[in-house]
Order: structure tokens, then C-alpha cells, then sequence
């Protein structure tokens, strides 16, 4: 007998990552009742090569549904839906019976660094960009199929399909090639206002339509699946598996940024700006990305390259006797360093930090951006140098910040989540050089809280998103103090100055030690 929908009492949300799939079972009323994550690896063969293998990625998903579905003892028909979230801008191909014919080729994968900066420079790019909403850059889809259309033309006519990760595991369940409208619009490929594949970048990317999935809404449902891997979850094969959307839309909602005026900021090792608008909106300068969520949510946005690993980098390499008396101390390294930057007043009286250490994305997208501390005197000490550089990520955040309110409209809020997070000192400076108040959400997965949330709604048992508002509790909230923000707002101008001053000389400088280190390993 099946159950009714209204009995089941789970929503399985699953989050294919870039580390680890993550898979939740979510009750109606929004909380995590269990969670499993599974790791893989990711080989980089070469310097410029970030890949994984599809099929661990599809074990992963096949294991982590099983192990939450035992962890609460559930029973296959006691499921809403399952739904989906995964990482942007993944290429492989498969041949007709879905085996890979390439590994599966990620974000971070810079193969085509050259064939993005061909067609960053010609006008094709720029107008591409305008319909697509994905810049031009070595992590999406369009370059790295113009890639392979250089590199293997063979491989690229031959291929039955050219899919993300998330397309291959459906195809693998269902035998259905389909793609949500989030994850296309983040190829570089589709076209946001016709919600299909855009000709001329097929043409320039070497594939037919026939070669890529069909674009769906993030609320289609898949049904029907194969018995064998309904039955190694747990699931009744008439589940409806939900696609979903990007992790970056996703987490969206599951951080309660579901609202113009909202923007979430993410900042683990890199960082992410977000916010949401009705419609697509474009930027004229090139600065962001939009990407499709829902018919009326559109998700602008920024990634940064220098977020936490900036940190990361005072504790390894600039205040590493610093971090070792905090491990002395019996405390984390980084509350002791964030502890020492508390000493020194906003600003680090005038000590500015351009954490630009692994070239950057967003705003600039300049990989040949490098670090600089300007203002440096005798005065300073380490500690002024540590401030500044937690001060610099949040410029850093700013100039995203700043882009995205020129688009989509003054924001009087931010949803704060990632490890920075952990630090209530380093969340405050946020809130002062944003000039707004800073909510820091009580969930950890949001990308699989948001899947969850979609899913509800896909299987109409709520009408809007908004009813799943009191999902997301603030564990936090931290006021700007406006005397801070005063102080950064001058701290910002010089800072951009500076930025935009020093532009060709980065260049030079990055050619300079790209030559240094081919001595030095010649
Ligand atoms: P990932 O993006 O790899 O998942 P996390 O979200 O865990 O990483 O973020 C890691 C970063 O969070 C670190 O590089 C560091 O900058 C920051 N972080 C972690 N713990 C603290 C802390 N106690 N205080 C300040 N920053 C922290």
C-alpha cells in the first residue's frame, strides 16, 4: 500500500560537491534529521588540471542516500521527494550507454586559461557574456568544449552527450538527459532570456543541441527510476527525484536570501557574493555573473579567489610564531590572531592590505593581480599587519558587494555563513564595512537546506518559498557601528585606488615571476 504524500515525512536532499557528496533527510518542518557525507578525490594530473571520476561521484550519491535512509530507519515510501544540488561549471562526455569517455573536468580546472583569454579579448566573448550571464573564464563549460575542440575535435564530434555532474547521475538513474536552468545558464552556453542553448556558442564550443542535455526548470521532476539503484538506496522507485539547482543558488535559500535586499556571503577558503533579483540583470561592466533560479529569481553574483585562505596564509607563513604561541596558549591559532588583529583599531592605522595572492575573479577577474601592503611604516607592527589583512578580505567582499548593489539594488541585510563565520570579530568587520546588519544562519548545509526547500515546492505542498522562512534561525546578529564604517568607507576609496593605480604593474609583476621561476627550475 503506498503511503500518502502528505504522510511521508522526509525530503532527501543530496549536494554533489567539489570535496564530498553531501545527502540530508529533512523533515517537513525544515529540520536535518540526518546527514551523510561521502569524500572523493580530486587528481590534478597537471598544474592546470582539477578533474574527478564521474562513477565515484555516482557511488557516492548511491551510498550517502543509503546510509541516512538506515541512520533513521526509514522505509522506501517514506519520502517526499528527493532533490538536488551540485557544484557549477563540471564537463565530461559520455558515450550513448552513459560510460564516461573523459573524466570529469571541475570549476577549478584551468586547462583553457588561453582559449578564455582569446575569447575574453575579442567582442564574441563580451556579447556572449551579455546573453549567457557566465563571464568568460577557464572554468565554464564553453571554454573548456572550445578546448577540446582544439585539442581533440575527434572527441568532441564523437561524444553522444557533453553533460555536467549532476546530468550523469540522473542519466545513470533515469536514462534522461536533462539539465535544471540553473546549472545551464552557468555553462556559458545558454541563453538567459529564451531559457535555451545559445546557437552561436554552440557553434564556437563545436557541439550540436542533440550533443548537450534539455533545459529544464529546477522544479521538474524525474520518476521511473531503475530498480537495482532504487533498491541499493532504500528508495522506492517511484521517488520523484527533483534536479534541483547550482550549489550557489541553492544556498541562497538555505541561508534565507531568498529576497531582493538580502545578500548572502559565503567565505571558506575562497568566497561568494550573492544576491537575488526578479529578473536577469546583466552587468554592463562584466563584473558578475547572473544565474537562473526560479521563474522570478535570478541569482547575481561574485565568486573571490582570496577569502579565508588569506588567514590561512598569516597563520602558515606571516605570523607563524604568533600562531604557535596560540597553539601554546591551548586556543586555535586563528581566535589568537583574530584576538591580536582586536588590538589594533578599524583601519590599522593606515595599514591597507590588497589580498590579491592568487590573482583574482570577481570584480576584476585578473589572474595576474598579486598581494600588496600599502602604507606600511615603522610603526606598524605584526599585529597591524594581520588586521589588515582580515580588513582587506572584507574590501575584498566590498568591491563584489558594491558591484552587485549597483545592479540589483541596495541591500539592508547579509546572511554571513563559511569558517570566517566562526569568528564573532571577523563577522563584525563585515557588518562595519558593509554598513549593514549581519545575520549568521544556524544551518551548516545550506546548498542542501535550499534542495530541500525546492524540493517542497516542486512537489507543490508549499506555493511559495517564503513559507519555509522559519527553516533558517539566526544564531547571530551584529549591527554596523557607524563610526567603523566611516573609517572604511575611506579605507574602500583608497583601497579601489590603489587597485585600479597598480593594474598594468601587476601584470608586470606576474611576468617577472613567472620568469624567475623558470630560472630557477632551469
Ligand atoms: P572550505 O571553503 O575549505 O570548506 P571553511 O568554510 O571551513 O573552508 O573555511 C576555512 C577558513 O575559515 C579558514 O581558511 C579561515 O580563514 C576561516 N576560519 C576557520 N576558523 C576560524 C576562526 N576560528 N576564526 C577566524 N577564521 C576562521
Amino acid at each position: 500500500m503506498s503511503i500518502p504524500a502528505a504522510a511521508k515525512p522526509y525530503i532527501l536532499a543530496v549536494d554533489i560537491g567539489t570535496t564530498s557528496t553531501k545527502t540530508l533527510l529533512v523533515s517537513r518542518e525544515g529540520r536535518v534529521m540526518a546527514s551523510h557525507a561521502v569524500e572523493y578525490p580530486l587528481y590534478t594530473p597537471a598544474a592546470d588540471r582539477a578533474e574527478q571520476d564521474p562513477l565515484d561521484i555516482f557511488r557516492a550519491v548511491l551510498q550517502g542516500v543509503g546510509i541516512v535512509m538506515r541512520k533513521l530507519d526509514a522505509r522506501p515510501g517514506d519520502i517526499v521527494c528527493a532533490s538536488f544540488s551540485s557544484a557549477m561549471h563540471s564537463l565530461l562526455a559520455v558515450s550513448a550507454d552513459t560510460t564516461p569517455l573523459t573524466p570529469c573536468i571541475t570549476w577549478a580546472d584551468n586547462r583553457s586559461a588561453r582559449v578564455a583569454d582569446e575569447l575574453k579579448a575579442s567582442g564574441v566573448g563580451t556579447a556572449i557574456y551579455g546573453r549567457t550571464g557566465t563571464p568568460i573564464h577557464p572554468m565554464s563549460p564553453l571554454t573548456k568544449l572550445m578546448w577540446f575542440r582544439e585539442q581533440q575535435p575527434e572527441l568532441l564530434q564523437r561524444a553522444f552527450k557533453w553533460i555536467g555532474i549532476k546530468e550523469f547521475v540522473f542519466a545513470k538513474l533515469f536514462g534522461r538527459y536533462v539539465v535544471d536552468y540553473p546549472l545551464a545558464s552557468a555553462t556559458g552556453l545558454f541563453r538567459l532570456e529564451r531559457l535555451d542553448w545559445d546557437e552561436e556558442a554552440l557553434q564556437l564550443a563545436g557541439v550540436t543541441r542533440g550533443q548537450l542535455s534539455e533545459p529544464v526548470p529546477a522544479v521538474y521532476r524525474l520518476e521511473g527510476m531503475k530498480s537495482e539503484y532504487a533498491e541499493a538506496m532504500g528508495l522506492d522507485p517511484n521517488t520523484p527525484f527533483v534536479v534541483g539547482a547550482s550549489d550557489g543558488a541553492l544556498a541562497n535559500l538555505g541561508v534565507g536570501a531568498t529576497q531582493p535586499g538580502v545578500i548572502a556571503v559565503t567565505i571558506g577558503t575562497s568566497g561568494a557574493v550573492r544576491g537575488i533579483a526578479p529578473r536577469p540583470a546583466i552587468d554592463p561592466q562584466g563584473r558578475l555573473f547572473c544565474y537562473a533560479l526560479l521563474e522570478n529569481q535570478w541569482v547575481i553574483g561574485g565568486p573571490i579567489n582570496n577569502g579565508g585562505i588569506m588567514l590561512r596564509w598569516v597563520r602558515d607563513r606571516l605570523a607563524t610564531l604568533e600562531a604557535e604561541e596560540g597553539r601554546r596558549r591551548g586556543m586555535d591559532p586563528y581566535d589568537y590572531l583574530t584576538e591580536l588583529a582586536a588590538e589594533v583599531p578599524a583601519g590599522s592605522e593606515g595599514l591597507l592590505f590588497l589580498p590579491l595572492l592568487s590573482g583574482e575573479r570577481a570584480p576584476y577577474w585578473n589572474a595576474n593581480a598579486r598581494g600588496v601592503f600599502f602604507g606600511l611604516s615603522l610603526y606598524h607592527d605584526k599585529k597591524h599587519m594581520i588586521r589588515a589583512v582580515l580588513e582587506g578580505v572584507m574590501l575584498r567582499i566590498h568591491s563584489v558587494a558594491a558591484a552587485l548593489q549597483e545592479l540589483a539594488g541596495p541591500a539592508a541585510e547579509i546572511r554571513a555563513s563559511g569558517g570566517f563565520a566562526r569568528s564573532v570579530f571577523w563577522r563584525q568587520m563585515l557588518a562595519d564595512v558593509l554598513g549593514a546588519r549581519l545575520g549568521v544562519p544556524d544551518a551548516i548545509e545550506s546548498s542542501a537546506l535550499g534542495a530541500a526547500m525546492l524540493g517542497l515546492l516542486a512537489m507543490g505542498e508549499i506555493a511559495d518559498l517564503r513559507q519555509t522562512a522559519d527553516w533558517v534561525q539566526l544564531e547571530a546578529v551584529h549591527e554596523p557601528n557607524e563610526n567603523d564604517h566611516r573609517t572604511y568607507k575611506q579605507l574602500t576609496s583608497i583601497y579601489e585606488s590603489v587597485y585600479h593605480q597598480l593594474k598594468d604593474q601587476f601584470d608586470a609583476i606576474s611576468a617577472f615571476q613567472a620568469l624567475s621561476h623558470r630560472h630557477a627550475s632551469s
